[in-house]
């Protein structure tokens, strides 16, 4: 048995499960799984699950929720309200790779045919995961029935109530079984989470991962927008402009650290890799002759590198984002020691954008985007750092070894086709271009809509309409950009393009109109179930176009007092 699946078998998980984790990869269980994995998998407690996206909570109830649910009950038995359609998917994503065996898993979002859902509903599903407005519709229809569920996860609760779901979540769990157990997952602790909370679990367990505010000022912190796919090359190009290149490179899981090491050794650089299953003489002599820099570029997951005590780093490099920011500081904390600036390098691929924002707003210190180095930069950099070290070896005269040779040389060849072969058998192809393949220019998907909160509200005297000036005003959004104005006493939110919204938030903050040091505007999330509630209504109500659930939600409650 493997350090893993000891560590993931401590928490009380079956072979069967535990072969999936292992199978994926996952080194040792993270904060938020330690927590919850053991409570859940007693099944006695309703459970309020805080921490933020990428901190591996999916795992933490999807894996209990696989060892509850053996699947064909003809009922369903566990629903996972999530916000957005994206996070939907992400979610059965991660179900499905866990393996199912028996249990039939389904998404269940708008935007989508409601045709193809209703079918598979009908065939039966025992783990729907869905988007509030969409289980709202089916259960409307009667095509979806709560009455036996075993299990209701409410994942990150803070952003459906941002989102202006809560509503709808409230209404979905009056129609839950009573014997449900109810699990929310909230990144943060709103009064009005709280209180659904109160209203419907019971005396919950609240299990919290801590976060603190952390600052990374010693370290110059870049990041690049890369496809996954190409993350590897970015790497190399990395590697070849830096001369005197003594990095770590933090993967996610061991099975990517061994292909990231197995990949630059073939391109012949000086690497290895440690992760969990790396044995403790192995271990030591892989760092053996990192220190000696006879290697000088380590690849390893979080928790092997571990007390690598290494100074002098020129680079970390996170070629995938860590679980929380408090790795990512620890991660970079690693260049920049003894008074020498590092640099920091983080990759950011589609999938790891919204946690990567995330993250960035926990972590002090500016994170600056960059581009990849081109082919011909990297290799005019190359030439330069060739004619460098020419020059220092010039400085110190003849070398004498080599003078016999060196007369011997320039007697039988031309000079110069004598110095070229010479760098030919030197660098061999390091300035052949063909040797990086190519990177296709990528910025990740920005598209959709995002949510700002803004800490201003009624209380400072500002009317939907008035907002909507503001933005018009400080950042020149046009008017059609601007909706679904909502205003609460202390703050208002409001939806404007993805693409609008770092530039928005920027300027906005830069006017301080915040409260006291609260920042005055951020982005909640990116809100990709846009078409069904974002009607462009510009700030006149509440723009989300659902009366008819309204009226439906009034209904209901009627039919319970009646009964
Ligand atoms: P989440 O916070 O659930 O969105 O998870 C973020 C990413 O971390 C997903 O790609 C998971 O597959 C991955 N992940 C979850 N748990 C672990 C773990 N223990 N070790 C490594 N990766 C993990």
């Amino acid at each position: 048995m493997t350090q893993t699946t000891d560590d993931f078998r401590s928490l009380g998980l079956s072979d069967e499960l535990l072969e999936a984790v292992a199978r994926k990869g996952f080194e040792s269980p993270s904060p938020i799984q330690k927590l919850t994995i053991p409570v859940l998998l007693e099944d006695k407690n309703d459970i309020i699950g805080q921490a933020q996206t990428g901190t591996g909570k999916t795992a933490a109830y999807t894996l209990p929720l696989l060892e509850h649910i053996k699947g064909d009950k003809g009922f369903v038995q566990a629903l996972i309200l999530v916000p957005t359609r994206e996070l939907a998917l992400q979610v059965t994503d991660e179900i499905h790779s866990f393996g199912c065996k028996g249990r039939r898993v389904s998404a269940i979002y708008g935007g989508a045919s409601i045709g193809e859902q209703l079918r598979r509903l009908e065939k039966g599903i025992d783990i729907v995961v869905g988007t509030p407005g969409r289980i709202i519709d089916h259960l409307q229809r009667g095509s979806l029935d709560l009455s036996s569920l075993r299990y209701l996860i409410l994942d990150e609760a803070d952003e459906m109530l941002n989102m202006g779901f809560i509503e709808d979540v409230d209404c979905i769990i009056e129609q839950c079984s009573p014997e449900r157990r109810v699990l929310l997952f909230s990144a943060t602790m709103p009064e009005r989470i709280a209180e659904l909370a109160g209203k419907y679990m019971k005396e919950p367990l609240h299990l919290k991962v801590e976060s603190p505010n952390i600052t990374a000022d010693l370290t110059d912190q870049i990041y690049f927008e890369v496809r996954e796919s190409d993350k590897f090359d970015a790497l190399t190009r990395i590697i070849d402009v830096e001369p005197d290149f003594y990095a770590i490179v933090f993967c996610r899981t061991k099975v990517m650290v061994d292909e990231v090491v197995n990949k630059l050794i073939d391109r012949g650089y000086a690497a290895d890799g440690l992760h969990g299953d790396v044995s403790q003489a192995q271990r030591e002599s892989i760092l053996r002759k990192f220190k000696k820099r006879v290697t000088n570029i380590m690849v390893a997951t979080d928790v092997a590198a571990r007390g690598i005590d290494v100074n002098n780093l020129t680079h970390v490099i996170n070629y995938s984002l860590p679980q929380d920011p408090e790795s990512y500081v620890h991660r970079i904390g690693r260049t920049g020691r003894a008074g020498n600036r590092g640099t920091a390098v983080t990759f950011i691929s589609n999938a790891e954008y919204r946690q990567f924002l995330s993250m960035r707003k926990s972590v002090g210190g500016e994170i600056r985007k960059e581009q990849i180095p081109s082919v011909s930069d990297v290799i005019a950099l190359k030439k330069r750092n060739i004619l460098e070290e020419l020059a220092e070896t010039v400085q110190c005269g003849l070398v004498e070894d080599y003078d016999d040779m060196t007369e011997e040389i320039l007697l039988t060849y031309e000079p110069r086709v004598a110095i070229s072969s010479l760098l030919k058998m030197a660098f061999k192809n390091e300035l052949d271009s063909s040797r990086y393949p190519e990177i296709r220019t990528f910025s990740v998907d920005r598209k959709g809509t995002a949510r700002l909160i803004l800490s201003v509200g009624r209380k400072e005297g500002y009317t939907p309409r008035g907002i909507v000036r503001l933005i018009q005003r400080q950042c020149g959004l046009e008017n059609a950009h601007i909706n679904d104005v909502r205003l609460t006493d202390d703050f208002s939110f409001v939806t404007i393009p993805f693409s609008e919204a770092e530039n928005v938030t920027h300027k906005l903050n830069s006017v301080m109109l915040g409260n006291g040091d609260k920042p005055f505007a951020e982005i909640t999330k990116d809100r990709k179930e846009g078409k069904r509630h974002g009607r462009g209504n510009n700030g006149r109500g509440n723009g989300r176009g659902r009366g008819d659930n309204r009226e439906w939600r009034k209904k209901r409650k009627g039919d319970k007092r009646g009964k």
